[in-house]
């Protein structure tokens, strides 16, 4: 395994590596000559700040390389989540983009689809986009048990090898996949924002926002296989299906699914109903909204139109609403036609979260970031907008857009 150390016999207590990591993991203790560089807990081994040691004090050992021949490993999956034998969208939307990935590297793209109920999505999944489709069809799979799926998919992985997979970032997801990465002792990059390839290497290239959203890196899996990757829902659309596609359907059989850590009780639906990632018209607040009584004229004019109320993280961490509303970076993926964000500033890790058509913008600073992303923007009162706006639609008695 990595690891990191401070060789005291060289370390000078200069500092100078304090500065070189992004992550605050490096502390000076000591006095006079016993001061010394130590490492923290934060640590991620990033080796960032090897090179600023001029005293070659700090010690970075990395895992040993791989040596199992990768060459094997062939072809894009996409793990396609359902529930209740339903398929899920991200499934669809990732289809689109193994379809283009495997078009750049000359390989094919396989579905795969796990659960209770599944057969009669095969073809939907070949229409939009997969080669192939490989599906485990069990009654014991009827709910999601992370635990047993775990074993599903790494005994498909195991058994066809593929050089790639794609899940969507969903809360069973979020599950899954690290599981299935560990257990395949491989690597897995969370949440990407863009897929692409490197066709020379035959690498896929993951790029998600890193640093807290200060910047986008692009991440490869080198050394081992299968490159993994999970994508939130709507960041990417779906093909348009085509029905006359033709493709190969396999059924696979499931492991023996016993002796399992957990089991699953009961499945209980989400209360609320809130679900923004699904909303065609949203009316999003920030700060600028002044005090949580002012989120009433957001829902009423929402409800006017037929949409749904979404927040800045402030608001949520402050209590004013809940955790289901965010959006952005640690929060959902919107991709409504319609985003009107009142009293937003538009910090980038906010803006990681739109997927919207259109954004309009209400905020009293016309210097805010949010402004350079609007397609309209309006400087003023994002109070007196909404109450305006309530009273117009009142008015010319308009319903949902
Ligand atoms: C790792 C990390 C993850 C994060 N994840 C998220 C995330 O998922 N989602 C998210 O939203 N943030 C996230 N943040 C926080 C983000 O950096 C911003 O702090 C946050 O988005 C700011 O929210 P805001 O625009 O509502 O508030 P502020 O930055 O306080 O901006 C308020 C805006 O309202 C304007 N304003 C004030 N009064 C009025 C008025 N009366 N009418 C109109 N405009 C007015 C101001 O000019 C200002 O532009 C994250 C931060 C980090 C470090
Ligand atoms: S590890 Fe190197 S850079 Fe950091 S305090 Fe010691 S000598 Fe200075
Ligand atoms: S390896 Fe990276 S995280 Fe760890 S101390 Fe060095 S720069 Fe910081």
């Amino acid at each position: 395994m990595a690891s990191i150390k401070i060789l005291e016999q060289k370390c000078i207590g200069c500092k100078k590596c304090i500065s070189g990591c992004p992550f605050g993991a490096i502390a000076v203790e000591g006095e006079g000559k016993a001061r010394k560089a130590v490492i923290l807990d934060s640590c991620t081994l990033c080796g960032a700040c090897v090179d600023y040691c001029k005293f070659a004090a700090i010690e970075l050992t990395k895992d040993d390389v791989c040596h199992e021949d990768i060459s094997k490993y062939q072809g894009v999956w996409v793990y396609c989540e359902q529930y209740r034998g339903e398929l899920r969208n991200v499934g669809l939307e990732l289809l689109s983009q193994a379809r283009r990935i495997a078009d750049l590297l000359g390989t094919d793209v396989t579905a795969v689809v796990v659960g209770g109920a599944i057969a009669d999505q095969a073809t939907a999944l070949i229409a939009y986009g997969a080669d192939k489709v490989i599906y485990v069809e069990d009654e014991r799979l009827t709910d999601l048990n992370d635990l047993i799926y775990t074993d599903v998919l790494t005994m498909l992985v195991k058994k066809y090898l593929p050089s790639i997979i794609l899940l969507g970032a969903t809360g069973f997801g979020r599950s899954l996949a690290p599981r299935v990465a560990a257990r395949l002792k491989t690597g897995l990059t969370a949440d990407c924002t863009k897929l692409d390839a490197d066709i020379e290497k035959g690498l896929l290239l993951q790029t998600r926002p890193a640093f807290g959203g200060n910047l986008m890196a692009t991440i490869i899996t080198p050394n081992h296989r299968p490159q993994m990757a999970t994508v939130r829902p709507r960041v990417f659309s779906p093909l348009t299906p085509d029905f006359n596609r033709q493709g190969q359907i396999i059924r696979e059989t499931a492991p023996a699914l016993t002796d399992q850590a957990a089991q699953i009780l009961e499945m209980i639906e989400s209360s609320g109903g809130v679900n923004i990632g699904e909303a065609d018209i949203l009316i999003s607040v920030g700060k600028g909204i002044g005090n949580v009584k002012n989120i009433e004229l957001a829902q009423e004019l929402a409800t006017l139109l037929g949409g749904s109320v979404a927040v800045s993280r402030p608001l949520v961490d402050c209590g004013w609403m809940p955790y289901l509303h965010q959006v952005g970076q640690t929060g959902k993926t919107v991709a409504p036609r319609l985003y009107i964000a009142c009293g937003i500033s538009g910090a980038i890790q906010h803006l990681a979260g739109i997927a919207a058509d259109k954004v309009v913008a209400i905020n009293t600073d016309p210097e805010a970031p949010i402004f350079k992303r609007a397609d309209y923007g309006i400087v003023g009162d994002c109070v007196e907008f909404l109450e305006a706006m309530i009273a117009e639609v009142k008015a010319k008695n308009i319903h949902a857009l």
